[in-house]
């Protein structure tokens, strides 16, 4: 059986990848979520084993030195997010279809280590201004959170080009369907 394909969306945080993610899981039924193992705490109605695996910071570091991550990144200071082997191999060895929400890091990082099986995809806020407005309207982060979240932002929007397509994702129902042709069309190859 061939081995299945990657989706990586990858992005500054509030730019709407979750929105675009949860909405491609509704409407293709060939993708599985990649569920993140992370050691920052659970957020509203987030669920262990579905959202994100929620470890321990001692659990998360056992975990890279037995090298069960393909990639992680320490994304905000201590606050540590990565993708398991397990989790990739469990989906792909199957012939089915991974698709990833990752920081723009760690998306370029699949992307290579994939080539040739991966899609990556990063999705644009119309400006820097609009995405802290996005992220302070979700109302999820604290003020410090928020602050540490603005200033990676900024950083992160350069790494754009990096990416095997930019979608922009200024009005969301056009960004979905875009979405969702640029998917359909990967996985049809
Ligand atoms: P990310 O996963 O990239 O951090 P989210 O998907 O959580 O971003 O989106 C951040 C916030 O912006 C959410 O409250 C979401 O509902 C909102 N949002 C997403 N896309 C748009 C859009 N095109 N227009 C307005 N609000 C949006
Ligand atoms: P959040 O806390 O908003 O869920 O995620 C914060 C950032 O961490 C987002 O950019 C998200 O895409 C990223 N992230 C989530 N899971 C992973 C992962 O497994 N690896 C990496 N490198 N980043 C991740």
């Amino acid at each position: 059986m061939q081995n299945g394909k990657l989706i990586i969306f990858s992005a500054p945080s509030g730019a709407g990848k979750t929105t675009i993610v949860h909405h491609l899981l509704r409407k293709i039924p060939e993708l599985e979520f990649s569920i993140s193992a992370t050691t920052r705490k659970a957020r509203g109605d987030e669920q262990h084993g579905k959202d994100y695996y929620f470890l321990s910071l001692e659990e998360f570091l056992h975990r890279i030195a037995k090298k069960q991550f393909v990639e992680f990144e320490e994304v905000y200071t201590g606050t540590y997010y990565g993708t398991l082997r397990s989790e990739v191999e469990r989906v792909i060895n199957d012939g089915k279809n991974l698709i990833l929400d990752i920081d723009v890091e760690g998306g370029l990082h699949l992307k290579r280590k994939y080539d040739g099986q991966a899609l990556a995809i990063f999705v644009q806020p119309p400006s820097l201004e609009v995405l802290i407005e996005r992220l302070t309207g979700r109302g999820t982060d604290s003020a410090e959170k928020l602050k540490e979240r603005f200033i990676k932002a900024e950083k992160e929007l350069n790494y754009a080009p990096q990416f095997d397509i930019i979608i922009k994702n200024y009005d969301l129902e056009t960004a979905c369907a875009e979405a969702e042709e640029l998917v359909t069309n990967f996985l049809s190859q």
